[in-house]
């Protein structure tokens, strides 16, 4: 598949290559372009070249070009999903999902295009000022391969419905459906230039959009370490940037909560994508009333995950997005053992078997009792592995809670609302949830605190990101 770049399929400067793999079978499934920096600055020419008109439409022009393009990703779900599937790894019933993810994106902001806001104030005999609002010009948007549709979206819907034109770059192991839902959008009516997809690596195109001088703001979403060398070069040109960094969420069960809801909370907070999610449950604390029937029905649960390639029927948990990242799980688990660290209640090591050795498949794995210095805590875990600790109080809780450099989200579990209103005040975090963890629809600002990253991604927040104010001052 080509890069998209003015509205032209561009095959790249020398003829280099990168391999798409297939997660489940080690396969290769596709090639992309491996893009330099003479395409980022292609890509750039082209958006500064359709920034003027894109930018003098109305709102709601721009906003029907959005819906358009939802409805054609509508039409066509079924193959861009598997397409995701081939290429991420993830259930064929999550793909859709998030394609269908996609399109709500879109229509939330085409829905909101006549929101866009502008103020009169009234200064008295001095005069008065109008401040309105404008977009920024060309803007980056570097997306991860755990999701990269709905990513794409928030970063894309928000910016081009303020008028900006884009320079994206897909992550290197999920480009596919990156450049063809681009191509949606552009038979939807989308002017050519107006988003740009560049392939290739990080350390080239992504820096290579992070360093331009004519990108006004970049969005990222990846891990701590890339956004910190993002915001370090980002001020070299004076850019604005968002930062969707990782997370390491806590989910607090109370002793009153339905132990059969949260159970089923927390396999599919921990288990969907299988694990590699930003805002995953990454740590489990229930209180010890509960405890013991709650991780009986949990491991049942867990234990009954049909694990294998995305495309079959009836798969509930899919392979990890290739062998590097099975490989990391592997060492977390293979160090949590060699250190007796705690105990493993369900899976803990990579599957085998003829469905599974060609491909990049972990048992979905729950470990109870952890030490408290454990990296399963610590750090990171991208992958299907399910931590649980008891507490008693919950002071006890919201301090382990918050035993991390993170806050993404969080969530606590129960029918007490001033229990949920003592962990939403004390637990750092940009999203709380009560009895649920995971669901994040486009009208929620999504962002984290801390590690987690800058800003905000969705809502109307998003979209002011995505403006600058002008203000006009008329004196008497
Ligand atoms: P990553 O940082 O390796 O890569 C993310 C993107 O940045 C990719 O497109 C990559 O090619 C590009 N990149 C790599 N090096 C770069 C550089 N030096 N300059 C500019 N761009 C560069 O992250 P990943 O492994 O693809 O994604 C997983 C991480 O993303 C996890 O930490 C996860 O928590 C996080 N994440 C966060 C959110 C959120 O909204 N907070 C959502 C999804 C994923």
């Amino acid at each position: 598949m080509h890069m998209r770049i003015g509205g032209r399929d561009v095959a790249g400067a020398d003829d280099r290559w990168m391999p798409v793999m297939n997660p489940a079978t080690g396969e290769e499934i596709d090639r992309v372009p491996e893009g330099t920096l003479y395409e980022v600055d292609d890509a750039v020419r082209a958006a500064e070249d359709a920034f003027p008109a894109w930018a003098s439409r109305t709102a709601r022009e721009r906003g029907s070009i959005l819906l358009r393009g939802a409805s054609l990703v509508r039409e066509r779900y079924g193959e861009i999903s598997r397409l995701l599937t081939l290429e991420q790894g993830k259930p064929l019933r999550e793909s859709a999902d998030e394609i269908r993810g996609f399109a709500n994106v879109l229509e939330y902001y085409a829905g909101i295009a006549g929101l866009f806001p502008g103020e009169y104030i009234p200064l008295g005999p001095a005069g008065d000022a109008i401040v309105t609002r404008e977009p920024l010009g060309v803007c980056g948007a570097i997306i991860p391969w755990n999701m990269p549709a709905l990513l794409m979206a928030w970063k894309t819907s928000p910016a081009l419905l303020a008028g900006n034109t884009l320079v994206l770059k897909p992550a290197s192991r999920t480009p596919l459906t990156d450049c063809v839902l681009a191509r949606t959008l552009e038979e939807a009516g989308l002017p050519p230039g107006v988003l740009n997809v560049v392939t290739g690596k990080g350390e080239v195109v992504g820096e290579g959009i992070v360093r331009h001088p004519r990108i006004s703001r970049v969005s990222f979403t990846g891990n701590v370490e890339t956004g910190l060398r993002v915001q370090e070069l980002a001020a070299g040109s004076f850019k604005e940037v968002t930062l969707e960094l990782g997370g390491s969420d806590p989910m607090i069960v109370w002793k009153d909560a339905d132990i059969g809801n949260a159970v089923a909370g927390a396999v599919r907070g921990r288990f969907y994508n299988a694990g590699q999610t930003c805002t995953a449950v990454k740590r489990l604390f229930v209180h010890e009333n509960i405890s013991a029937e709650f991780l009986q029905r949990l491991r049942k649960r867990v234990e009954g995950l049909r694990v294998g390639n995305g495309l079959d029927e009836g798969i509930d948990m899919g392979p990890l997005c290739g062998p590097g990242q099975r490989d990391e799980i592997n060492r977390f688990m293979e160090d949590f053992k060699r250190k007796g660290e705690g105990t493993i209640l369900a899976g803990g090591e990579p599957l085998r078997g003829p469905a599974y050795d060609r491909g990049s498949f972990f048992a979905p794995t729950v470990v109870k009792d952890v030490h408290p210095e454990s990296a399963l805590l610590r750090k990171e875990v991208f992958g299907p592995i399910l931590p649980v600790m008891c507490f008693d109080d919950l002071d006890t809780a919201i301090r382990h809670a918050n035993e991390t450099r993170y806050g993404l989200g969080a969530s606590i579990w129960t029918r007490d609302i001033s229990v949920a209103r003592e962990v939403f005040a004390r637990v750092n975090a940009g999203v709380v949830w009560v009895n649920r963890h995971l669901t994040i629809p486009p009208e929620i600002p999504f962002g984290g605190v801390r590690a987690s990253g800058l800003g905000r991604e969705n809502g109307s927040q998003a979209l002011l990101s995505y403006t600058r104010t002008k203000t006009l001052y008329i004196g008497r």
